[in-house]
């Protein structure tokens, strides 16, 4: 393994066993055919399954080009990619789903697009394969996200993309909890531009995302790129008082000609509940901010890495110089260690 590789691939593992030996099968050949030095940093996130194992033994058969960090539990696809990232050295790092929706023959074409000059490859998925209410709602909310942030991607919902260096050292230094990588790395980009690629169904396994982790997930992403939402809140705000106060006028000056009324009860009602849900609406919001600080400020460590697989430096340079054929043994950090 050469000191820094030309591309570095980091994969996030959750639950994938059934997937895992086509992944395998299909990603190193990819790579290979590219003719650059590589290495691939695969984090496994916590899984129940054998994924954990499968990752071990792909290590052990190419130690070469793979490393893998097992983390101690469950912290999502986003911290997964955060460990991955402090773990590459390649100049370029490329992100992709272990599920093989993202076809690793795809990564070239990525590469490609840096060679021109970019610093920053998002992708727009082809023919995207993914139920039509995934396709609606992510349409709807990639709208939204384009409204409200600065942050411009016509895909955000696919992780096949393409980093340099300077953008992932940045995100390296980033210390945020929830954070939703694509869009934190393209506030660093200098120079971002799109592809088109090819989109398949997944290989194996099912999908991680349940509705409410997608709807947490957008969450994250419009409160953790922008302050619109609260911004707005003042705004309707204000409009509300000011039609409320021309409300009071009008049934003052109504009281002094017509006199006082009862009717329309109901109506009054039905405009005080509308107003309670905004205020809820409202509250729950502010929740979300509040939530985000907490979260910053308690200063936990974001994720636990039980293990780390990866050549000690002293074989990576001897594997540099003479190709060594020994196995490597893996560093193992004996105790949890703190990625912090
Ligand atoms: N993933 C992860 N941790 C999680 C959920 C997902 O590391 O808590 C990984 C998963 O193994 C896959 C990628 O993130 O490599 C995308 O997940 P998935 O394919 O389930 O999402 P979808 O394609 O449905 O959006
Ligand atoms: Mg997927």
């Amino acid at each position: 393994m050469s000191e820094s590789p030309e591309v570095s691939v980091v994969i996030p593992v959750y639950n994938e066993e059934a997937g895992l030996t086509a992944l395998f099968e299909r990603l190193y050949p990819a790579l290979d055919a590219l003719g650059r030095s590589y290495e691939i940093v695969f984090v496994n996130d916590g899984s129940r399954d054998r994924s954990a194992a499968m990752l071990r033994e792909q290590y052990q058969k190419r130690p070469d080009v793979t490393r893998v960090v097992l983390f101690n539990g469950n912290f999502g696809q986003h911290l997964a990619i955060m460990a991955g990232f402090e773990h590459t050295r390649g100049r370029r790092v490329v992100t992709l789903d272990a599920d093989l929706q993202n076809p690793p023959e795809e990564i070239g074409n990525l590469i490609a697009a840096m060679d021109r000059g970019h610093d920053y490859v998002g992708t727009i998925r082809k023919m995207r394969q993914d139920t039509a209410f995934r396709r609606h709602a992510s349409r709807a909310m990639n709208r939204l996200r384009e409204r409200i942030t600065r942050i411009h991607m016509t895909d955000q919902g696919c992780m096949l993309r393409a980093y340099s260096r300077d953008i992932v050292d940045a995100i390296n230094a980033c210390r945020e909890v929830n954070t939703f990588i694509p869009a934190l790395a393209f506030t660093f980009a200098q120079n971002p531009t799109e592809i088109a690629v090819g989109h398949e169904e997944r290989a194996a396994g099912e999908s991680k995302y349940s509705l409410y982790h997608l709807i947490r997930l957008n969450f994250d992403l419009v409160t953790g790129f922008s302050l619109v939402p609260l911004q707005m809140f003042s705004l309707i705000g204000i409009g509300i008082s000011l039609a409320s106060l021309a409300f009071v006028v009008v049934l003052a000056i109504r009281r002094l000609i017509v006199g006082p009324e009862a009717e329309g009860l109901f109506t009054l009602f039905g405009i005080a509940f509308f107003l309670i849900g905004i205020t809820l609406f409202g509250i729950g919001l502010l929740g979300e901010y509040v939530g985000r600080i907490y979260q910053q400020v308690r200063q936990r460590p974001r994720y636990l890495i039980q293990a780390v697989l990866e050549p000690r430096p002293d074989e990576r340079f001897r594997e540099a110089g003479h190709r060594s054929t020994d196995t490597p043994t893996g560093t193992e950090a004996p105790a949890a260690r703190n990625a912090e």
